[in-house]
């Protein structure tokens, strides 16, 4: 709008001073989406992707939620959707897994909704643990107790900020936030509902440690029980890139054209991603991949690229830190062939 004010002769005199940036790549082709505009560059470099990475058989399912555990550990699907809502796939992308953590960037997203940015962040915080997802010193330790929206405290202590009459009507808003950002009708895997809520004693006394500090906002196991639900909604590949989308599209749904999140919060809840979204793997991932981004232990990890696109990954086998061993590398590889690490300037075009 700025920019649009300013007089054409200032323009070319910035220009010829230096300091008008050149085009963005969207600018010069006349492309809304500089992941469009070089559509077999991408699929190209996914079938690669694909094909290098199929044969890894590092790290082993999550076995603490005792479904997991029986999940074929050699399914291996990629999605990635552009702002203008193309779609590319590669492998076992029809495949319904429990969305687990990457849950907790959608609820984080609606209670910015109602909340705005600044209570939410008042009320959880936004400081990376250096600990596992689930550490309960994490909560005594760390100075907002909560610590951040993506660790298991702070997304049980965000579930809780989600406004209803009760728990039933709580949860309806979430699994409707989650639909319109997938642009599609999600359900809970009751399986995976069950055999978590059966054993989620850690959580539950996340919940009342929170509690100890005046960090939860509803009743501590009516929060955990809604975070549970969360986690086990089940979503394919495709329609989790969707929603990865709906984030890298200012908040649009570049399927549906609803406005589902608002635009002045995608930034923060991008930047919450990159500090927690691999947890105390955080810090490895934004060295060698410079991507906002979400795994969970249901073996998907969602990448988003601002403005450009989101990729999605999907493979059981976790590492050490609870992240994804293939969809990491996957991502890594396409994100460096592909130019999409924010903290290059080749990610806006430079060359
Ligand atoms: N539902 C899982 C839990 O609470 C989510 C953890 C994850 O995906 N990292 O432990």
């Amino acid at each position: 709008m700025k920019i649009k004010r300013m007089s054409a002769t200032f323009l070319v005199a910035a220009a010829i001073a230096g300091t008008v940036l050149p085009l963005s790549i969207a600018a010069q082709t006349g492309q809304s989406s500089p992941v469009a505009a070089s559509r077999a560059n991408v699929e190209k470099v996914i079938a690669e992707a694909y094909e290098k990475y199929k044969g890894e058989t590092r790290g082993k399912n999550a076995d603490y939620i005792p479904y997991l555990a029986h999940v074929d550990s050699k399914l291996f699907g990629i999605a990635v959707v552009t702002t203008d809502g193309k779609v590319i796939t590669m492998g076992d992308v029809d495949y319904s897994f429990s969305i687990q953590s990457i849950s907790k960037v959608f609820t984080l997203a609606l209670a910015m909704e109602s909340l705005g940015p600044d209570e939410v962040f008042k009320k959880i915080g936004s400081e990376p643990t250096g600990r596992a997802f689930n550490s309960p010193v994490a909560v005594v330790d760390m100075p907002t107790h909560s610590a951040n929206p993506l660790v298991n405290a702070g997304a049980i202590a965000t579930a809780s900020l989600i406004s209803g009459k009760d728990k039933d009507e709580k949860w309806a808003k979430i699994l409707d936030f989650y639909s319109r950002a997938a642009g599609e009708k999600l359900v809970v895997i009751d399986e995976v509902y069950k055999s978590e809520a059966a054993s989620n004693e850690g959580n539950k006394a996340l919940s009342y440690l929170l509690a100890k500090y005046d960090r939860i906002y509803a009743d501590p196991f009516e929060s955990v029980d809604n975070y549970t639900k969360q986690c086990s909604v089940g979503v394919n590949a495709l329609q989790l890139a969707r929603m990865g989308a709906t984030l890298a599209n200012n908040g649009i749904n570049p399927k549906t054209g609803e406005v589902v999140i608002k635009s002045e919060d995608v930034p923060h809840i991008l930047s919450a991603m990159m500090m927690a979204g691999l947890y105390d793997g955080s810090g490895g991932w934004a060295w060698h991949v410079g991507l906002p981004a979400k795994s969970g232990v249901g073996g998907g990890i969602l990448a988003v690229v601002p403005g450009k696109g989101a990729i999605v990954v999907f493979a059981p086998p976790l590492d050490e830190a609870g992240n994804s061993v293939k969809a990491q590398e996957v991502i890594e590889y396409v994100a460096n062939k592909l130019n999409y690490n924010l903290y290059s300037p080749l990610s806006v075009g430079w060359k």
